[in-house]
């Protein structure tokens, strides 16, 4: 977690701590995914809001393209993994993530279905989350080679806090074999 200090001593110079303010800065990685329609363009449209309701990018992947895994009967899809600095709680997050996801046009009825725009939170610091609504480290992370190969590209070294492995071992690890191949 970063803190940001900063400190106002204008109207009070005698007092430089008086106007003390801390931001807690929250770094989440995001894998942005899209099989449906002009994907390059959701991908990137996706960024744009991210940057609005969620908080700067400091951090992406090229494009790959993956076969699709659970649901294999459909379209490759465009994969990008991605880091945000956020003041956002995780939980905030995962809200602006689904009204991100409504705005690009996605509509859920089945599991594991094409979508013009999935965005799933895969690490949130290295918080441990498990709600009705979210679960973080994203579940399926680490039996993903098309999240983990996106990922070990902006932070191989990052550790998982449940497997204490690094994004790299775990990519090591995976013996998943579609193909994901680099755009
Ligand atoms: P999937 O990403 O598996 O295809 P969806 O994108 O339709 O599924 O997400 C279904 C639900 O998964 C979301 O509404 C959200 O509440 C929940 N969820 C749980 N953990 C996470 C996570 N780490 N990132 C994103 N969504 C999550
Ligand atoms: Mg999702």
């Amino acid at each position: 977690m970063y803190i940001y200090k900063e400190y106002y001593n204008g109207l009070l110079p005698n007092k430089p701590d008086s106007f003390l303010l801390l931001h807690f800065m929250n770094k989440a990685y995001l894998l942005l995914g899209s099989n449906l329609g002009d994907r390059k363009k959701y991908l990137s449209d996706a960024v744009t809001l991210l940057e609005i309701h969620a908080g700067k990018i400091t951090l992406k992947s090229m494009l790959y393209n993956t076969a699709p895994w659970g649901v294999t009967d459909q379209d490759d899809f465009l994969n990008q993994a991605v880091c945000v600095e956020t003041k956002l709680s995780a939980q905030q997050l995962l809200e602006n993530i689904l009204y991100i996801e409504e705005k690009l046009g996605r509509i859920r009825i089945q599991k594991w279905e094409a979508r013009t725009i999935d965005i799933d939170i895969l690490f949130f610091n290295s918080d441990i989350i498990s709600t009705d609504n979210l679960t973080v480290p994203h579940p399926f992370l680490h039996q993903r080679r098309f999240a983990l190969l996106p990922l070990s590209e902006i932070e191989g070294n990052f550790i998982h806090p449940v497997l204490k492995k690094s994004v790299k071992i775990l990519l090591a690890d995976c013996d998943q074999n579609l193909v994901v191949d680099l755009v």
